[in-house]
């Protein structure tokens, strides 16, 4: 038999009253912070993963899902959609809107890496680009909305970590710092630090080997090395999270290892740091970005969150959800053909109202229907049997309370639906 490939998961009936909870919440809040949905393909031309996210990251050199398609063109799964979305703005000459162009999307994500609880080799994200404008309330902004998706689900017991880590200005002059500070400590950090200290020495901050530890404790701290003008941008951004009441922390090992980030990076990471610490989210400045694909200077800042991530968090702290799905009146009739035909009449009467409903199906008694819909958990039952054919009524009963009462068939779709919104 064959089963879903390593890595991926199907997303099951029982799941989608999460991922629905989490998806109505995110573009709830996109629209209230003024975003527009963008969808871009599920795969794009390597050499944008390459150029953008860049060689020499994991993300490109393990993790991608690249292939030749019939035709030859090299063609990568996208592993995240920044880079797709900046695509997106470039090819579509949004320079030319009302800056800044504010994009959310929704979008599987592809990445080969070890399965476990929290990381598949597809899953998706929701994130947002704001490209365009570098006012530090642009930033302040973004950290606010992906913090308020987390409260808005009603997930607690996380925070928001924040760094700046300078531009093309000042960051040339912290990594020598960091560099000369890291050659003295040569011989006391792993083997991985060994090689980043000559091919990616911001990486070096990111190490989780116990070892090394200490050693990054007393680093030098990219907020030590910001030039004004950086420096400026992260007091001001911090002021307005302030006012926005959004708590943070200050990281100073928070980085991102590529060029084209700059200034603010954050994550939504979880208070407690029980074992590897998962962060839920992850964004960034990347005013370098729109430059590297051949575009002409262009600020952006961005975010993404693992909507997988979020729904174990909702399941693992009892968060209760709606099931928009759930059956709410179940139609059981008993007496033939002309019980059927006012169940059939009736169930297109309370579906036209908006009402879920299930239509009791075959031959089976009225009690095991009444079986059946009790472990669907529907509010109302309508019996109908041979009497209520007679009497052109049915037979309507309360689950909850046992309760039963007869109402005229000509009403009873209005008396129900009527019921359901909370009449009485
Ligand atoms: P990690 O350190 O956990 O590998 P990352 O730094 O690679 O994360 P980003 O590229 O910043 O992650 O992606 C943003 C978010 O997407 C992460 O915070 C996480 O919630 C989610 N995410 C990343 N990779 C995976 C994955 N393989 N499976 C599920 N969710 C993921
Ligand atoms: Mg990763």
């Amino acid at each position: 038999m064959y089963k879903a490939p390593r890595g991926t998961t199907d997303i099951l009936p029982a799941d989608q009253p999460y991922w629905r909870y989490v998806l109505d919440a995110a573009e709830r809040l996109c629209r209230r912070y003024g975003y527009q949905r963008i969808d871009t393909p599920l795969f794009e031309d390597a050499g944008l993963f390459n150029r953008s996210i860049g060689a020499g990251t994991d993300i490109v050199e393990k993790e991608t899902y690249s292939f030749d398609d019939r035709s030859g063109d090299r063609i990568t799964l996208k592993p995240e959609s920044t880079a797709a979305v900046c695509r997106a703005y470039l090819e579509h000459g949004m320079h030319a809107l009302a800056q800044p162009v504010k994009l959310y999307y929704i979008s599987p994500s592809f990445r080969y890496e070890r399965p476990q609880a929290g990381r598949y080799r597809q899953f998706h994200q929701w994130g947002f680009e704001a490209i365009g404008e570098s006012d530090p309330t642009v930033d302040a902004e973004a950290v606010s909305l992906a913090w308020d998706l987390y409260k808005e689900v009603g997930i607690t017991g996380l925070t928001v970590l924040l760094n700046s880590i300078g531009d093309a200005a000042c960051r040339p002059g912290y990594i020598q710092a960091l560099v000369a500070y890291y050659r003295d400590h040569v011989n006391e950090v792993c083997g991985d630090c060994k090689v980043r200290l000559e091919k990616n020495p911001l990486r070096l901050l990111d190490c989780k080997v116990p070892q090394d530890q200490p050693i990054i404790a007393a680093a030098p701290k990219t907020s030590e090395y910001l030039c004004d003008p950086c420096k400026a941008h992260f007091a001001a951004t911090r002021s307005y999270l302030d006012a926005l009441g959004v708590p943070y922390t200050i990281e100073h090992k928070l980085v991102r290892g590529l060029d084209y980030y700059t200034r603010t990076v954050f994550e939504v990471v979880p208070l407690e740091k029980t074992g590897q610490q998962t962060a839920v989210g992850a964004g960034g400045r990347y005013d370098g970005l729109i430059e590297a694909l051949d575009g002409k200077p262009t600020p952006g800042i961005g975010f993404a969150a693992g909507i997988e991530r979020i729904v174990l968090n909702l399941k693992a702290q009892g968060v209760a959800v709606p099931n928009p799905n759930q059956p709410q009146v179940y139609i059981a009739h008993q007496g033939g053909d002309p019980a059927r035909q006012q169940a059939v009449r009736l169930s297109q009467r309370l579906r036209d109202a908006d009402v879920n409903t299930w239509l009791g199906f075959g031959d089976r008694s009225l009690k095991a229907q009444l079986r059946h819909a009790n472990n669907m958990g529907v509010t109302y039952t309508v019996m109908i049997g041979e009497n209520e054919v007679q009497t052109r009524e049915v037979l309507l009963k309360t689950m909850a309370t046992g309760a039963d009462e007869h109402i005229m068939l000509e009403q009873a779709a209005f008396r129900i639906a009527h019921k359901l919104t909370g009449g009485v």
